[in-house]
């Protein structure tokens, strides 16, 4: 026989700020003018968006700064149809995307969006690995990551 255990549930929230540093600092800064920067290793020279300050692969500094195309294409996505995640931005339904931005070399996490999200079908249909997106900014800017809106499919 299994034992019944008393439970609560509860929420526990965790206010926190942390500092972004000179790198994140300088990313978020040309968010606010609509420019998506990247960072070059000196060494392998590959490009890192979000902008980082050492390449991870050569323990080395990445301090070219470069700001890199607004259009790029979907590695990989998700739908999230109804299921709530805490601290997310945005309400369900709506798609997540790694974006790797032309001329770079890295994945970037972001939303996909302009687009009919009510037929899990049709959008499986027009969501597929290598589809070119671009950036769609929002009005107000706050020097986050949200300054961008979401990512649209690039037709043509
Ligand atoms: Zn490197």
């Amino acid at each position: 026989m299994t034992k019944e255990y008393n439970t609560l549930k509860n929420v526990i929230e965790l206010p926190h700020k942390y500092a972004a540093g000179p790198a994140w600092t300088r990313f978020y800064d040309g968010l606010k003018q609509e420019k998506i920067y990247g960072s070059r290793c000196q060494k392998c020279k590959k490009v890192f968006v979000p902008a980082r300050s050492y390449c991870p692969a050569c323990q080395v500094s990445a301090d070219e700064w470069i700001e890199v195309s607004q259009e790029g294409k979907v590695i990989s996505w998700a739908l999230s149809i109804s299921h709530e995640f805490f601290g997310m931005p945005v309400s369900p339904p709506f798609i997540t995307a790694l974006i790797r931005l032309d001329d770079t070399d890295c994945d970037f996490l972001h939303f996909i969006g302009g687009i009919d999200l009510s037929d899990a079908k049709k959008v499986k249909d027009l969501i597929k690995p290598g589809l070119k997106v671009r950036a769609v900014w929002n009005e107000e800017k706050k020097g986050h990551m949200m300054d961008i809106r979401h990512f649209v499919p690039v037709s043509g």
